[in-house]
């Protein structure tokens, strides 16, 4: 009897497992094609200076708006996308789409890019970023790229030649999530980083938490060391604010301040201080 009913959990895993499969297939196959169907779409989030409440620019995001599932989210499609290379291509399209955006905004404003490790290993991602910049318009200090240190795992010599390449056009690079990968320090230093996001679970955890704030703290002091203006993310309430301006983030990002969005308010519409 026993054996019967676990036969039959196993007869369960395989319809789930099967499922999965089946699904997971289907998503690669209908995101190869989500750019041509024009289901891609970006939406903005400010970025703000702490000491003045100022949006000193966007992180474009990338949405999925899928026909018959609905909105899916990065981490659910981006894996996937990695995986299956088509990152390459949505990766560019993005890249061109925000740029063309932030091209239209007033002032001085910037757009920051998500860019997948996939994309570093590409050699020619120097010459896409380039191209995106003369086709929009866009100047290069207006744009910054991020990514995280996985990305520095793959393939350091390739990955360090396309990030110092993309430096000489005179765009910025910040190291995302900072405190939650293969964290090392060193590689705050051998690579060209510009800026340095700190990940949002030490941001969530700090109100609670003792250690999220020295974890702050201790990134502050490594960035102020190191020339590097660090980032807060995901600030959701005041007291988060307050901590993060304390510790001394010049800049924080978070529903607090805003909601990624596909035509974000823009900074001449938005003077009321948060500070
Ligand atoms: P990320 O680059 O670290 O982006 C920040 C994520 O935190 C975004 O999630 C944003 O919506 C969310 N967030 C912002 N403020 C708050 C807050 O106050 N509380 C909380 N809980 N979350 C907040 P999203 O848009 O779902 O993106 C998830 C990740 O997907 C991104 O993390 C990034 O790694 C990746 N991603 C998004 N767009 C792209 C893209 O165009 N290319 C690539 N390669 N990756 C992307
Ligand atoms: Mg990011
Ligand atoms: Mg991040
Ligand atoms: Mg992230």
């Amino acid at each position: 009897r026993a054996k019967q009913s676990g036969r039959g959990q196993f007869r369960f895993f395989d319809t789930q497992m099967d499922h999965l499969a089946r699904e997971r297939r289907e998503l690669e196959h209908e995101l190869r094609q989500a750019i041509a169907a024009d289901q891609l779409h970006l939406v903005f989030q400010p970025l703000v200076s702490t000491a003045r409440g100022q949006v000193v620019g966007y992180e474009a995001l990338l949405r999925w708006d899928h026909p018959a599932r609905g909105r899916i989210a990065p981490d659910i499609f981006i894996p996937i996308a990695e995986e299956t290379g088509a990152i390459v291509p949505i990766g560019e399209w993005v890249l061109r789409r925000a740029c063309r955006t932030a091209a239209g905004w007033a002032g001085d404003v910037g757009v920051a890019v998500n860019v997948s490790p996939v994309q570093l290993l590409v050699p020619n991602l120097p010459a896409i970023v380039a191209d995106a910049l003369a086709e929009s318009g866009l100047a290069p200090e207006r744009l910054e790229l991020e990514i995280t240190e996985t990305a520095l795992l793959r393939n350091r010599e390739t990955t360090l030649a396309v990030l110092h390449a993309i430096k000489a056009l005179g765009v910025r690079i910040a190291m995302d999530d900072f405190g939650t990968g293969y964290s090392s320090l060193n590689n705050l230093q051998a690579f060209p980083f510009d800026k340095i996001k700190i990940d949002k679970s030490f941001v969530s955890s700090v109100e609670d938490d003792e250690a999220a704030r020295s974890i702050i703290r201790a990134i502050v002091g490594l960035g102020r060391s190191l020339n590097l203006p660090v980032v807060a993310e995901g600030v959701e309430t005041d007291a988060q604010r307050r901590v993060v301006t304390e510790e001394g983030c010049p800049q924080a990002q978070g529903y607090l301040f805003g909601m990624p969005a596909e035509h974000p308010v823009l900074p001449a519409m938005r003077l009321r201080s948060v500070g």
